[in-house]
């Protein structure tokens, strides 16, 4: 997580965001927009706002219509929202809590009232962020976890079907693993495992899902990926992973692949022919990546 939380201060008068941005830079990472529209626009870019000051009355587009776009996309919903406005009648407070503002600062501003609600409503949004990752990751490898990798496969394979794009899974395995742990013990053998998964990472397209199925397992999800290419990449991670020697110990992993078709068209049935393949890669001597035979 990032030291400085993010404030995006959005105000059509130059004052008020100068005023907002003096009371605040000190303690936040301050980005300012001077308009609805540019605030749409600065809230998708890095570094993404963890809290957003906004001004209603603004002549391009409104607060209100800012917030009810915000709130209503996926990717922005999630960031607190506090009106800071110069209408202060309880109705209109009302109407932009029922919008989803966390809350409602009313101008002439008062910067220790503004510090502390923005203080507030950081250090909430913070938990509620912290729960989210620890909810999804898996905490030694920061790979996603198992859950979310299940949830998120159900997606992965209805949206390949309706856009009838390629859908690949790869399922990973650490060689002889148990002997590293025998060797240099459990501590040394969760390194190996963080590099190894900081390599699938690595290598990873935004796009895919790179999780920790159990154990030494691993799986990536590559969507709108075809089978030659998917196999491509498992004989790079293979190379990757064997010559990256983590913890100066020699690795390796095998490897198994597979294309959803219409006969392997579920999450269970991809696991199971990844893991048929990957079987496969280790009976016929490991660090190999095999792929698997559809019998149709
Ligand atoms: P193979 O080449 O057939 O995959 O052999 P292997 O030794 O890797 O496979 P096996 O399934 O026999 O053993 C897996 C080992 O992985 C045993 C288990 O202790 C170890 N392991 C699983 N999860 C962790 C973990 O989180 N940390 C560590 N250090 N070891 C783990
Ligand atoms: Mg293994
Ligand atoms: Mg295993």
């Amino acid at each position: 997580m990032r030291d400085k939380a993010v404030v995006l201060i959005v105000d059509d008068v130059r004052i008020n965001l100068q005023t907002l941005a003096h009371i605040l830079k000190e303690d936040y990472t301050v980005k300012v927009a001077s308009g609805g529209a540019q605030a749409l626009e600065l809230v998708v870019q890095e570094p993404i706002p963890d809290l957003i000051l906004l001004d209603v009355g603004m002549p391009d587009v409104s607060g209100y219509d800012v917030c009810r776009i915000l709130r209503e996309n996926s990717s922005t919903v999630n960031i607190p929202i506090i009106f800071v406005t110069g209408k202060d009648s309880i109705e209109e407070e009302e109407y932009g809590l029922s919008l989803g503002a966390v809350d409602y600062i009313t101008k002439p501003i008062h910067p220790s009232i503004v510090k502390a609600r923005v203080k507030t409503h950081i250090t909430l949004k913070r938990q509620h962020d912290l729960l989210k990752t620890m909810a999804v990751r898996d905490q030694l490898t920061g790979l996603y976890n198992r859950h979310y990798l299940v949830d998120m496969m159900a997606g992965k394979v209805s949206e390949a079907k309706r856009h009838e794009q390629p859908l690949c899974v790869i399922m990973v395995d650490i060689d002889h693993f148990k002997e590293v742990n025998d060797s240099f013990g459990h501590l040394e053998g969760d390194k190996v495992l963080q590099k190894i998964a900081q390599i699938l990472q690595d290598e990873a397209r935004r796009e895919d899902v790179v999780a920790r199925f159990g154990g030494e397992e691993m799986v990536i999800i590559l969507n709108n990926c075809s089978l030659p290419e998917a196999a491509i990449k498992a004989e790079k991670l293979r190379k990757k992973i064997e010559s990256s020697e983590p913890e100066g110990i020699a690795i390796s992993a095998s490897f198994g692949v597979v294309q959803m078709n219409e006969v392997n068209n579920t999450c269970e049935k991809l696991f199971k022919c990844a893991d048929d393949a990957l079987y496969k890669a280790k009976e016929l001597g490991r660090n190999r990546v095999e792929v698997y035979e559809s019998k149709k």
